[in-house]
C-alpha cells in the first residue's frame, strides 16, 4: 500500500502489531493491560486491571470536564451557580443533545468523555456556554429563554 508520508505508514505498522498482539493475548484468554492474569468474565482485563483502568477513565473523564467548565467561566451563564455536579455544557443554539448523541459511545461516561474532548479539539468554541441543570431545563422548556432571565428583565 503506497504512503505519502512514511510516518503514516510507520503509524499503520505500529497499529497492525498491536492489533496482532491484542490478538494473541486475546487468544491466550490474557488481560491485554499487565498480560499476565486472566481476563475476566465480560473483560479484556483482569479484574485488578479493571477497576485500574475503570478509575483511569473516571479521572480522565473528570479532568476533561473540569477543564471544558473552567474553559466556559467556571459557572452558570445565567445564575452564577458554580459546583460543578449542578453544571452542564449547553449548545447556545440547542443543538447540544443532538450532537451529544452522534458522539455517542458505549456508556453514558463515553458519551460526555468523548464530548469533552470534542470541546477540546474545537478549542472551546463559543458556541457552547457552561449553565446549571435548573438554568438549562428552565431555557429549554421557555423556549430557549431561563425564566430567570424573564425575572430580571
Ligand atoms: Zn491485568
Ligand atoms: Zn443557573
Ligand atoms: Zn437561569
Amino acid at each position: 500500500m503506497p504512503y505519502k508520508d512514511p510516518k503514516d505508514q510507520k503509524r499503520h505498522m505500529n497499529v497492525y502489531y498491536q492489533k496482532r498482539f491484542y490478538e494473541k493475548v486475546k487468544k491466550q484468554g490474557l488481560c491485554i493491560r499487565c498480560y499476565k492474569e486472566p481476563q475476566g468474565a465480560e473483560t479484556l482485563f483482569c479484574e485488578a486491571c479493571r477497576i485500574k483502568a475503570r478509575e483511569y477513565q473516571k479521572q480522565y473523564s473528570k479532568k476533561l470536564r473540569n477543564a471544558a467548565y473552567s474553559a466556559y467561566g467556571g459557572k452558570c451563564l445565567c445564575c452564577g451557580e458554580s459546583n460543578p455536579l449542578l453544571l452542564t455544557i449547553d449548545h447556545v443554539n440547542g443543538g447540544g443533545t443532538q450532537e451529544r448523541k452522534q458522539l455517542n459511545g458505549s456508556g453514558k461516561n463515553s458519551v460526555n468523555r468523548n464530548f469533552y474532548l470534542h470541546l477540546k479539539k474545537l478549542g472551546y468554541p463559543p458556541d457552547y456556554q457552561l449553565l446549571c441543570f435548573n438554568c438549562n431545563m428552565g431555557r429549554a422548556r421557555n423556549g430557549g429563554v431561563c425564566p430567570h432571565k424573564e425575572l430580571t428583565n
